[in-house]
């Protein structure tokens, strides 16, 4: 295949040159134990507090409130069932929202078999969770409300400061789920009054297998895998010295990187789906329409299947995403797209394109056109779309 044009940004990104440059060290010359007491590993662990550091700083926290995990459904794991189990004696309810990732949903679930009690959120027609339904849903049982920052599939970046706010006059736990917004929007923890953050160094340029937790001092959690004394006793194992320093490197860069890249980017989707929504009827944009990532647009083109679109695109060399990575392959409209209440079949049409800063102007116009073109070849293959068409004409 001779062109490829990544817009799969929300499922994973390519690892910046200058974050396998940072890493590369750590696999072979510096490969040491940071837990060993000669000075050629023990220089390991002074490196591993200098990416804490640097992280704290970007979210206006404290180092020691940031605990690496492997992941970004590890964060949100650990967040979920170690504050379940710490605060049970106050309350078993935790208020999470319908559009969560996975890694949320299931946990939540799983909480549920153990005697917890979960409140789903539904969120309006652009994905953002209704303040006055969240304040209703609170009792004196409640323990943690999880509101993700910005939804993976949509873009919606939701109210978090609001939330936020009304977590804490509560006196509840405010978990987000920030895998998709750290390193594309500035957060700031106290303004948001954020307890825990879960983020992920493959969704901004680094590494997988790399994450973080962030948690506020003062928050009862519990240690989340037993064994050594590292992260501070609560997540034990020999630190991914190379993922966590790749993970900085890729914090630094997204940082450094992220007002000129928003903009560009920004510019780049309007561009798309105003494209998009002018040549290509009966298609509607899901998402908030100034509330999203700047990387995210998400379409729905009536009257053909999502699966076919991509089969179609990726012989075109665009990689796009019909759901989200995790639910294709199952038959099931996104949980996403239906809380926003899109019906079944509109859900099925549907497609994610998520952009970076390598994406062109060319490309997306060679997107738009590619787009036109197999939208028009797969309606005029729909029997709905002849019905359709001929109803519309007799009216
Ligand atoms: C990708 C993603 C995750 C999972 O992160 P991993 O590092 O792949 O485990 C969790 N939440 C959201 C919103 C995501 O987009």
């Amino acid at each position: 295949m001779e062109k490829l044009i990544y817009l799969d940004n929300a499922a994973t990104t390519k690892t910046a040159p200058e974050v396998v440059e940072a890493m590369l060290p750590y696999f072979t010359e510096k490969f040491g134990n940071p837990s060993s007491v000669y000075s050629f590993a023990s220089g390991n662990k002074d490196v591993i507090t200098k990416q804490r550091e640097l992280i704290a700083e970007t979210l206006g926290a404290k180092a020691n409130e940031i605990y690496f995990t492997a992941g970004g459904s590890e964060s949100d794991n650990w967040a979920l069932k170690a504050t379940a189990e710490a605060y049970q004696d106050k309350g078993n309810h935790i208020i999470t929202t319908k559009i969560e990732h996975h890694a949320i949903l299931h946990t939540a679930e799983y909480l549920e078999n153990r005697g917890f009690e979960v409140t789903y959120l539904d969120v309006d027609e652009n994905g953002s969770v209704k303040l006055d339904e969240l304040r209703a849903a609170i009792r004196p049982t409640t323990i943690l409300i999880s509101v993700m920052f910005a939804n993976n599939e949509i873009g919606t970046i939701e109210p978090i400061r609001e939330i936020g706010k009304i977590a804490r006059e509560h006196g509840i736990l405010f978990h987000t789920d920030a895998v998709q917004a750290f390193g594309q929007v500035p957060i700031h923890v106290d303004e948001c009054c954020i307890d825990m953050l879960s983020a992920s160094g493959h969704k901004l340029n680094g590494p997988k297998g790399i994450g973080f937790l962030y948690i506020r001092k003062g928050v009862k959690i519990r240690s989340f895998i037993h064994g050594g004394a590292q992260e501070r006793k609560r997540r034990a194992g020999t630190e991914n010295v190379p993922g966590i320093v790749g993970l900085g490197a890729a914090v630094s860069r997204a940082v450094r990187t992220m007002e000129e890249r928003a903009a560009k980017e920004t510019e780049l989707r309007d561009y798309l789906i105003g494209r998009v929504m002018k040549e290509i009827p009966y298609t509607k944009l899901n998402g908030h329409g100034e509330k999203r990532l700047p990387n995210n647009a998400n379409f729905s083109f009536r009257f053909i299947e999502g699966e076919s679109l991509l089969i179609k695109l990726d012989m075109k060399g665009i990689c796009g995403s019909s759901g989200s990575a995790c639910t294709s392959g199952s038959l099931d409209p996104s949980h996403v797209l239906l809380a926003i209440g899109l019906p079944h079949e509109i859900a099925h049409g549907s497609l994610r394109l998520t952009l970076n800063e390598e994406i062109t102007k060319e490309d997306v116009d060679y997107v738009a056109d590619s787009l036109k073109e197999i939208v028009a070849e797969l309606r005029s293959m729909s029997p709905l779309y002849e019905d359709f068409i001929k109803a519309e004409k007799k009216a």
